[in-house]
Parts: structure tokens; C-alpha cells; sequence
């Protein structure tokens, strides 16, 4: 009797047996199949098949169908899936379900997405010289772009802002025409000459090839980390593999895109969550057949099939949106260094600033340190200065220097950019005769003054309600906004600098689909302008003319409560302070601080980066926290806070003594304790290794399982979390 081993997508942590659906008498593994689970369907993943069963013959259930005719998923990705299982302690269901794009968790069966690749002919040429489009503007850009391009999907075409409408008008004309991508010329364009840190980064990647090797390569933003990537991907393509390549959520941007289109012409594969979901799929489809030689993506991309996977680069490797904050909890970058090593290859981790897990896996002698200390294409580091506003008097949050110094970089017909980590006018609304403070009625958190909407709004859950004029409690008009967000600093400003034109970038003004790259092109027309902005600023665009950056409120991420709030202030001052001067010009950054004497301010100025990040090293290893300790977070979420606290005290009981000089912390309520009106608590364990993590985990699991905490009690695994 044939028996189907197959795993459901529900959150427990095992497979189920099924019979064949009627008819049906084999099945391969990685096939999709239909299944009656309670009384729904699901779409299940066969993991193999069997002759017996535990399971009472008469409560066995036939599958309803099964989906594939081949193997949606690989070997290699079941594989992956089992030991990500494994790893995360997650439900092997729910995590098959996450590599799958969205259109093929759906009942229906998977049809090959054959996406067109549009390339100019010959009329479309001598249209695009003669200029006869007139005023067909977007339609003539369309074609102008797609002349510097051998070929391109719609989805590359709608990436760069190309509509289908534009598309369907200049075939019609005839001046493009659709093929198929594997019929599209591999062609590469000529790379840049490479300086000699970037030649021996490029060549030690390359004498790697078909071995597995992870590099850690640092160097400053402009030190030519993309130039090497593109080199090293080159010699991959030349031996006729695929290369996969990792960007954080805001780092796939149109010209970082455009860089690689440029050089693999009709050879790049885009996946990320902005795109429909039949795109998605048919560029994830292209990428298993082969028909592409680069994958470009974020987090999930990780789990792109290929047909043969020769590297791997995950750029701005230290990014946290690397990893998964819901769900099934996974580190894209961890499981990438997972997969090379699965497909023996090499694996490159790029960044400014590292992060303490990959420089201490350089220190461990698992990576290996690729350097590049000077700045590609001859531009200057900036100068970095200390702002002590102890006792000056601030404008919103600005000290007068900053503003001095902003005036002169205006007048020297430059640009001028102010970074503050925090959207929206005003984190705090607070009435000046009773004390009253605007607060989230779920969250324990304040609401953000959103001014132009006339709004207060949660940044923790999605409620909102009108910005009062007067005080809710007393009804005086004494409401005042404690504190500038960066729809506040963009008035103050606009107030100081009247005939200068401020851009203001961050979730609220980058909304629409092409409003980021119409803000960035307006900064890069060149005009002297200050642009003001959250960390979206800090990633990926290139502003060749700002030279000075000021840079508000360092101060919180050097006094947070969480470990890795240095670690992460470094990472952000250093990215920010890349953003000046990258083109001839020297650039300056001004850091306003309360805290100048600050060590660890002091060692990243004096110094760089690197003895920045040892000494974090040093002390995390004095105090035993990540990387030099493994660490692992059970939560619990429920109605109450003492249901949580209940059920982790009893966890942490019946899991019983941790032994070895592992630790259990807490539970202790998380630090944003009641969210979405749903209470949080947080048990913490600490291992020596990894080995010793797993079995506390298992024994932790074992406990737990049987608790039965209730339905309104959800709990979780978070295994090498970002936060506790
Ligand atoms: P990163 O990725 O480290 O920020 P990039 O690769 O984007 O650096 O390089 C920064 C700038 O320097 C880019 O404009 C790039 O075209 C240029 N560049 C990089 N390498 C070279 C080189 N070897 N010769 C000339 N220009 C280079
Ligand atoms: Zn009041
Ligand atoms: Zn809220």
C-alpha cells in the first residue's frame, strides 16, 4: 500500500500520512498535493513516500489531488526546508509553505510562467533616431532605456517605471517585440579596471569557485564593494552557473538594479514583495529552469530554486531585515551561507559595517576578511565632527551650527541632508496643564503626531485618531509636541531656508510606486536642496552632491536598553556619514550629541568601524551575549500578561535545569509590553554552543507542547532573535 508522507501547512510540528488521491499510484517528493485537513483544503508538500502507517487504517484519509506532474520543490530545497525545520524550530509545513511564491500555495496546479522578454527592432531603432514618438513621452524613455538594454521582462520594464499600456502601444507599433528569454544572448558588458584591493577580492572569490567559502567584504560605501560583486558574478556566468544575490527590503532600488541589468543584459531575475504574484512566480520559475544567470532579491529570494547555483552575495550583510520578525523566524543570511555550503560555493558577505556575528566568524577563522580601504573612483572620506548641544539652544531638534552649516553648503550651490531615525512631526503630544499624554488605546506606546493629516497615529499597530485641538482631558488649549519627527524638521527648515527647496524622504512621502526614484531624481538634478530623512536615506541611493550630512539624536541608540543598540548606532552613523562626499567633492558629517565623552562615539570618530566593532566584540564576550553565546527567545502573546507569565514560569519548570553554565532569563515582559492590545513576555535561553542550544530548545519544546496554555495563548520560537 502506498502512503503519502506529507507536510501540512498548520503549526504542528510534524507530517501527516495520507493515501494517494483516487487513481494516483506515485508520487515524488517536492510534489504539491490537495489534502483534507479538519474540515478545510490545504495545499501540502509530499516529503516522500512509505509502505506502512502508525496510523488506524480507518482513520487514514485519501488526498483530494495532487497538484504537480514534477517536483515543485528540489532536493536540494527539501533538504534545506528539513534543516531550516530543524534549526528554527518551526513547523515543517509552514515553512515549505514560505519558500513556495504565493501562486502556488493556491489549489491550483502550476503551470510553467513563460514571461516575455521585450528587445528593440529594427524600426524601433530608427524611431528612437528620428525621434518620431513626439509626444508620446514615456513611450519614447521606454524605448531610449531599452536601447542600452539587450532585452527585458515587464517585470524589469515596470521596475524602471514602464507601464504595460506603454509597452502593448510600441508593439503594436512594431518597435519592440516580444521572445523568449532562454533564446535572449548571453552577453556581459566590459567591467571597470579594478584597483588592486578589488582585483584581489575578485580573484580570491573566483579561485573559490565550486567550493564552499564564505568572505566577509568590508569596506566604506563607494569603496567599489558592487563593482567586486559584479566582477565575481561575472566569472560564475562565464562557467555557466547562477548567482544569487541578497539585498535588504530599501536597498533594491532602480539604480541598483540598473547596474546589474547593465552588465548581464535580459539576465537578471528580480524577486521581491512589491511584485504581483504571476511575475513573481514566472521569474522564480526562470530562475529553476536556468533561463537566468542572476537572481536579485530580498529576504525570500534566499529560497529561489536554481539549476545551478555557483554564488551567492548578500549585500549590506549586517541589514535586520534579513531576518523574518513574524512567522516562521528565519536569517536570510544565515540560511544563504547554509545553501553554499549545500551547493558547494562561495558565499560573500558585503558590508560597511559588519555585523559582530560574521566579524566574529572572521575571528573563528569560518570567514574569510576581504578588505577595501580606499575609496573607489578617488573620492575623499568625510571629516566627522562632534556637535556638543549640551545647553544650546535647539530649533526642533536642530543646534544653531547645524543650521550655520547647512546655510554655507547652500551657498556653495551644494547639498545638504539631516538624518533623523523617526517619521512623522512629533513622537509625543502632551497637554502643558494637566500632564495628559496622547497614548495608543492597544499599545503601551505614544502615539506620533502626524500634522499634515491632522492625525495621531500608532507606529506599533495600525489605529489612528484625529489630532485634537484641545486637551481631551481638561479641555485647555495647552497641547504641545514634545520632541521633532522628521514632517517637523522639514517645516523648521523650510522656515529657515525659504527659497531652498526641502525633500523629504521616509514611509510617508515614498508611499506610491514611483515616488521614491521621482524624489531621488529630483535631488539628483542637482540643485542645492536639503533633504531630510529616516534611515531610508542611509541605504542604496546615491546622492553625488550632498557633502554635508548632520545627523539628530545619536544619543538613543547609545544608551538603549537592547545589547545591540550600539552596535546598530555605529552601523547606522557609519552607512549615514558614506552619504557625503561621494563623488569629488569632501564631504562633512556634524553629529548632534549630548554625549561627547561617549566611548564608544569617541573610538568609532578616532578611529574606524573595525576597532569599534572588537571592542563590542570584547565586551559581548565578557557578558556572554551573541555572537560569543547562543541564544534562543520562547514568547508568549496573550490577553493577559499573567497567562503568559504562567506559561513561561511552567515552560521553564518543566524544561528544568539548564545545566553547564547555560542560563535561562526571565520570563520578563517584553519591552513594548501590550501590543495590538495583546500582552508579551519573553523567556530567554542561553547556551556555550549551538548543540547545547538544540537540546534546551527540545527539552523547552517538550515542555511547552503539553501545557495546553489555552486558545488565547500563542507562543513562539525565536531561535538567534534580534531582540529579547
Ligand atoms: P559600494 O558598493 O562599496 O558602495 P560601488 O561599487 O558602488 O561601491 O562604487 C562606488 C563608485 O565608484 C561607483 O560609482 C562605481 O561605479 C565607482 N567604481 C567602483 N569601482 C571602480 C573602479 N575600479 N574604477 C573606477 N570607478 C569605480
Ligand atoms: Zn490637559
Ligand atoms: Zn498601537
Amino acid at each position: 500500500m502506498l502512503i503519502l508522507d506529507v507536510a501540512v501547512p498548520c503549526p504542528l510540528r510534524r507530517s501527516f500520512d495520507y493515501l494517494p488521491p483516487s487513481g494516483i499510484t506515485a508520487a515524488e517528493p517536492g510534489m504539491r498535493v490537495l489534502v483534507p485537513f479538519g474540515n478545510r483544503r490545504l495545499v501540502a508538500v509530499v516529503l516522500g513516500c512509505k509502505n506502512e502507517t502508525q496510523v488506524d487504517h480507518a482513520k487514514l484519509k485519501p488526498a483530494i489531488e495532487l497538484l504537480d506532474t514534477q517536483p515543485t520543490l528540489g532536493k536540494d530545497l527539501l533538504a534545506l526546508a528539513q534543516w531550516a525545520s530543524n534549526y528554527y524550530h518551526h513547523p515543517i509545513g509552514e515553512v515549505l509553505q514560505q519558500m513556495l511564491p504565493v501562486r502556488l500555495r493556491k489549489e491550483k496546479p502550476a503551470r510553467d510562467q513563460m514571461e516575455p522578454h521585450y528587445r528593440l527592432t529594427e524600426a524601433g531603432r530608427e524611431a528612437l533616431a528620428s525621434d518620431s514618438l513626439g509626444r508620446a513621452r514615456k513611450q519614447a524613455e521606454l524605448l531610449d532605456w531599452l536601447s542600452h538594454q539587450q532585452a527585458a521582462s515587464r517585470s524589469t520594464l515596470k521596475q524602471n517605471g514602464f507601464d504595460y499600456p506603454q509597452i502593448k502601444a510600441l508593439v503594436d507599433k512594431g518597435f519592440i517585440e516580444a521572445g523568449d528569454a532562454a533564446a535572449m544572448p548571453v552577453t556581459i558588458a566590459e567591467g571597470k579596471t579594478l584597483n588592486p584591493e578589488q582585483q584581489h577580492a575578485v580573484e580570491s572569490i573566483a579561485a573559490h569557485a565550486g567550493k564552499f567559502q564564505p568572505f566577509l567584504l568590508q569596506g566604506v560605501t563607494g569603496s567599489g564593494k558592487t563593482e567586486v560583486y559584479l566582477q565575481a558574478i561575472e566569472h560564475c556566468v562565464k562557467q555557466g552557473k547562477q548567482a544569487l544575490v541578497l539585498v535588504p527590503e530599501i536597498g533594491l532600488t532602480p539604480q541598483t538594479l540598473r547596474r546589474f541589468e547593465a552588465r548581464f543584459p535580459a539576465q537578471v531575475s528580480v524577486l521581491h514583495s512589491g511584485l504581483a504574484d504571476g511575475e513573481r512566480l514566472s521569474d522564480w520559475q526562470r530562475a529553476g529552469r536556468g533561463d537566468c544567470s542572476v537572481v536579485i532579491g530580498t529576504r525570500s529570494a534566499v529560497f529561489t530554486p536554481f539549476n545551478s547555483l555557483g554564488l551567492i552575495i548578500i549585500d549590506e550583510e549586517h541589514d535586520p531585515s534579513y531576518k523574518q520578525q513574524d512567522g516562521f523566524r528565519y536569517s536570510a543570511r544565515d540560511i544563504a551561507v547554509k545553501r553554499a555550503a549545500d551547493h558547494h560555493c562561495p558565499v560573500v558577505l558585503g558590508s560597511a559595517t559588519p555585523s559582530l556575528e560574521s566579524l566574529h566568524n572572521v575571528q573563528q577563522n569560518k570567514y574569510r576578511h576581504l578588505l577595501l580601504n580606499e575609496r573607489a573612483g578617488g573620492a575623499q572620506p568625510p571629516t566627522i565632527k562632534l556637535l556638543d548641544i549640551r545647553n544650546s539652544e535647539l530649533n526642533n531638534g536642530l543646534a544653531p551650527d547645524s543650521l550655520t552649516a547647512i546655510g554655507e553648503t547652500l551657498g556653495k550651490g551644494e547639498q545638504a541632508l539631516v538624518f533623523l531615525n523617526r517619521r512623522g512631526f512629533s513622537p509625543l503630544l502632551q497637554c502643558h496643564t494637566c500632564g495628559w499624554v496622547g497614548q495608543c488605546d492597544h499599545c503601551d506606546v505614544s502615539m506620533t503626531v502626524h500634522f499634515g493629516r491632522r492625525q495621531l497615529r500608532c507606529h506599533h499597530c495600525d489605529a489612528y485618531k484625529p489630532l485634537p485641538d484641545v486637551c481631551p482631558d481638561c479641555e485647555n488649549h495647552s497641547l504641545t509636541f514634545k520632541g521633532p519627527g522628521t514632517e517637523r524638521l522639514e517645516q523648521t527648515l523650510k522656515g529657515a531656508f525659504p527659497d531652498t527647496q526641502v525633500i523629504r524622504i521616509d514611509r510617508d512621502t515614498t508611499g506610491g510606486k514611483s515616488a521614491m526614484s521621482e524624489l531621488v531624481s529630483t535631488v539628483n538634478e542637482g540643485k542645492p536642496c536639503i533633504l531630510v530623512g529616516t534611515q531610508m536615506l542611509a541605504k542604496g541611493h546615491h546622492f553625488p552632491l550632498v557633502t554635508l550630512v548632520v545627523m539628530l539624536d545619536i544619543d538613543g541608540g547609545l544608551f538603549s536598553p537592547d545589547f545591540r543598540g550600539a552596535e546598530r548606532a555605529g552601523q547606522l552613523l557609519t552607512q549615514v556619514a558614506g552619504r557625503a562626499g561621494r563623488a569629488e567633492r569632501p564631504g562633512t558629517v556634524l553629529i548632534q550629541t549630548h554625549a561627547p565623552d561617549h566611548p564608544i562615539l569617541a573610538t568609532l570618530l578616532k578611529q574606524d568601524y573595525s576597532p569599534f566593532a572588537e571592542r563590542l566584540l570584547a565586551e559581548r564576550k565578557q557578558l556572554g551575549l551573541p555572537p560569543c553565546s547562543f541564544t534562543a527567545v520562547i514568547r508568549a502573546e496573550a490577553n493577559a500578561l499573567e497567562a503568559c507569565d504562567r506559561f513561561l514560569q511552567a515552560v521553564r519548570r518543566d524544561t528544568g535545569m539548564p545545566g553547564n553554565g547555560n542560563q535561562f532569563l526571565g520570563p520578563l515582559p517584553a519591552p513594548i509590553t501590550r501590543k495590538a492590545n495583546r500582552y508579551r513576555c519573553s523567556l530567554i535561553l542561553i547556551a556555550q554552543d549551538r548543540k547545547q542550544l538544540h537540546a534546551l530548545l527540545n527539552r523547552a519544546r517538550r515542555a511547552a507542547e503539553p501545557l495546553k496554555p489555552g486558545f488565547a495563548l500563542r507562543w513562539t520560537i525565536d531561535v538567534d532573535p534580534l531582540e529579547w
